[in-house]
């Protein structure tokens, strides 16, 4: 390579590149790069088979027109219709393996057949083609075996996106839902009822003097009021109710094709459970003394927009706030905050 290499250097370098570049032009040939290329090569006898083809059609004095040096190229120079032809072929060849691979055994046996057969041949023939069933079924299970392997990473992968889903749409200290997935599914829930899926309700509460709670019996026993307001709403949001954590101290309940009567009642049921529970400190037994909720409820107007529909629920709480706490406003009745 390097013999080769050096000839291109100095004089006899120079006096290569002339000389290619008369015979070029003796053979009226154009001087381009690839036709360069191939004389080059020819006159330094680095590739025998090219030399011996360009030998073979100065000695018939065929000429040297253009399709015949850029096939002269193509074939020792480029590889782009070589990759082009491998391409295809190989698809052709897996294609006729697979065919081929299931025909030879069944050939085989039809020759055989063809040939007659005594008592052993037959016996080997069976022998034979049981082995051939028995090897197809082999594959069979194998292919089988890493398409549940496939199918078991997908489902745990899924597994994974579900539950990394599931967090970020989830409230950390209750389980509910959390505020972003609460604005979600109203939004989704309102498009649904204005394409006339009927009404909708919204509940909003909040715990009555939860500072207090704090105050007396610190921030953990806090959160364990927090966690049994919680559980009482997600026992009372059945179907498709979503309970929500709307902000600290203050949750959220979206009822889908649900009248304002349904919707009070359940209010009620939510209002009296907590109530009438008796929460105690665990580690004492002592009573934290009654924990009340102060809720609003607001039906959705026709073409009410989230916001408004979310101002309206709030401001019938705040009503319930203003009429003295624990107690239900609903939709209507703002000015009347009703005792439960
Ligand atoms: P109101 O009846 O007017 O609602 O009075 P309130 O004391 O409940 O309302 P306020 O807004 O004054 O206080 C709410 C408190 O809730 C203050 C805040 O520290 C507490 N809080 C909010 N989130 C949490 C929580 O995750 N855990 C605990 N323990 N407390 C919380
Ligand atoms: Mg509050
Ligand atoms: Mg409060």
């Amino acid at each position: 390579m390097n013999e080769v290499l050096a000839k291109f250097q100095g004089s006899e370098g120079a006096a290569l590149a002339h000389d290619t570049i008369d015979v070029l032009s003796g053979h009226e040939i154009p001087t381009s790069p690839a036709n360069y290329e191939i004389w080059t090569v020819h006159r330094l006898g680095a590739n025998p088979a090219l030399s011996a083809e360009i030998e073979t059609r100065l000695a018939k004095a065929e000429p040297f027109t253009s399709e015949v040096n850029e096939d002269l190229f193509e074939r020792y120079f480029s590889n782009t219709r070589l990759s082009v032809q491998v391409m295809e072929a190989s698809d052709g060849i897996a294609r006729e393996l697979t065919e081929a691979v299931a025909a030879k055994t069944l050939q085989t046996a039809a020759a055989t057949f063809d040939g007659g057969l005594d008592p052993s041949g037959f016996r080997a023939l069976v022998a034979e083609l049981t082995a051939a069933a028995r090897d197809m079924a082999d594959q069979n299970l194998q292919m089988s075996e890493q398409m549940k392997t496939s199918s078991r990473q997908v489902e745990t992968l899924q597994a994974a996106l579900q539950s990394v889903k599931a967090q970020a749409l989830t409230d950390g200290l209750t389980g509910l839902a959390n505020r972003k997935y609460f604005d979600e599914t109203l939004r989704r829930r309102i498009q649904e009822t204005t394409a006339g899926d009927g009404n909708l309700c919204l509940l909003m509460c909040d715990i009555d003097h939860f500072k207090r709670v704090n105050d007396s019996w610190g921030h953990l026993v806090g959160d364990q009021v927090i966690k049994f307001i919680a559980h009482t709403l997600r026992t009372h949001a059945a179907g498709d109710f979503l309970a929500a954590r709307y902000g600290g101290e203050e949750f959220a309940i979206i009822m889908p094709r649900t009248e304002l009567g349904q919707a009070q009642s359940i209010a009620a049921a939510i209002h009296g459970a907590v109530r009438s529970k008796r929460l105690t400190r665990r580690s004492t037994g002592e009573s934290l003394g009654a924990i009340t909720l102060s809720i609003g409820l607001a039906q959705r107007r026709e073409f009410e927009s989230v916001n408004d529909l979310i101002a309206r629920a709030d401001a019938c709480l705040y009503a319930s706030k203003r009429g003295g706490r624990d107690r239900i406003t609903c939709d209507g009745e703002m000015d009347q905050a009703s005792a439960a």
